[in-house]
């Protein structure tokens, strides 16, 4: 059976209609009936593949596949240790502003909560929390912020990078989507990574959960990996929130967009995301909420058809699940995370978090968890010289 056709990674930049996946001509409703189709003998035989074809990433995230867990785990354990060896690289996040100008329904950093715990941190505020998660041993960086466009600008972003360069090997970014112009500025500051999640693919939700600010615009965002790998890039990770919405559905979609940045931007490599919707207070109820069994099928898949992709796993899910996917799927994690600016440095009790975390364990205790179960953590990865 073939859900699309090989050709699927196809751009409709301008794309009107709703429910249409982004990058492939098929309606979701056709593709979704297609994969409750999907028998277990399709299953089989995508397993006993060497290269596996974007029907056979249909076959692995059906329904069907659901009862296949074990030989999946399999398949993904050896690809995971052909690539990447028997290791998980670390990073941490730091939080430089809990403002933001959107209203992502979602999202604890949304413009209609709270104003009185947000928090944006100065350039020597950023290099204190610097400071303090180098001393984690922490030696790749993810500066996350809200959409602050006013205090956190390109050229504070740009200083802001420059000046943790000094500290970390390796830097990357997860702000609100850029113009070419600003990524090259950030490129040449010293950024490598960039990651931006599309939230959910599914327009006309998309529509609904981003009722105001510049987050409406579902092409701009859609697009910004593209932007930004053309500037240079080397890292692009995208992703979907899950619980937004059907996970079989972003998971094509998800596919479709790598399969088509891949073929476009082969000097980029793509980092694919899986992050599950915690609770942040403010009452928003998970529309299409995602088990752990269904998250783990989804990330076998794409382990399985994307085995030299990184695939990363945050403090949003418990050690015990984290222990396990490291063993199969992902080769980056999160460690010692604080969702707060000003989190490492100060105490951050009262302030406002993004969202909630499932692992609050520390950096040692993650390295210590993890030789436990014969898997190495790598802190260094990348050098300073490398694309300098
Ligand atoms: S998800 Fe991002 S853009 Fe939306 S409210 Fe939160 S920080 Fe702002």
């Amino acid at each position: 059976m073939r859900v699309y056709n090989e050709q699927f990674p196809k751009v409709i930049p301008s794309l009107q209609e709703t429910r249409v996946i982004p990058y492939i001509k098929i309606h979701e409703k056709t593709v979704l009936k297609r994969l409750d189709m999907i028998p277990d003998e399709d299953v089989r035989l995508s397993l006993a593949k060497d290269r596996l074809s974007s029907a056979d990433f249909a076959s692995l995230i059906s329904p069907s596949a659901s009862a296949f867990l074990p030989q999946m785990r399999n398949k993904a354990s050896a690809l995971k240790r052909m690539h990447f060896g028997k290791t998980v690289r670390i990073y941490a996040p730091l939080y430089i502003s809990s403002y933001c100008i959107n209203n992502c329904l979602y999202c604890g950093f949304r413009t209609a909560n709270r104003k009185d715990v947000r928090k944006r941190l100065s350039l020597p505020e950023i290099r204190a929390e610097g400071m303090a998660i180098r001393k984690l041993g922490i030696d790749s960086l993810l500066v996350v912020s809200g959409e602050d466009p006013r205090h956190i600008s390109i050229s504070f972003l740009a200083e802001v990078v420059k000046e943790l360069k000094k500290l970390f090997s390796y830097v990357s970014l997860e702000i609100y989507p850029l113009d070419p112009g600003g990524y090259e500025t950030l490129f040449n500051a010293g950024a490598h990574g960039l990651t931006i999640y599309q939230e959910t693919y599914d327009r006309k939700l998309y529509g609904h959960l981003h009722p105001s600010g510049p987050k409406m615009d579902y092409d701009y965002r859609l697009e910004a990996p593209a932007r930004a790998a053309k500037a240079g890039f080397y890292n692009i990770g995208i992703g979907a929130l899950l619980g937004l919405h059907d996970w079989r559905s972003e998971a094509i979609s998800l596919a479709a967009h790598a399969s088509w940045l891949r073929k476009k931007f082969w000097k980029s490599k793509i980092q694919f995301s899986f992050p599950r919707i915690t609770p942040v207070g403010g009452g928003f109820e998970v529309p299409a909420p995602v088990s752990e069994k269904e998250l783990e099928q989804m990330m076998l898949a794409f382990r399985i058809c994307f085995p030299e992709c990184d695939i990363t796993i945050s403090t949003r899910e418990s050690c015990r699940f984290r222990n396990r996917i490291v063993q199969s799927c992902a080769n980056l994690m999160s460690a010692g995370s604080s969702v707060v600016p000003g989190g490492y440095s100060s105490s951050s009790r009262g302030k406002l978090g993004q969202f909630g975390k499932r692992d609050v364990r520390t950096v040692k205790a993650v390295e210590h968890d993890l030789r436990k179960i014969g898997i190495e953590a790598v802190f260094k990865d990348w050098d300073k010289c490398l694309g300098a």
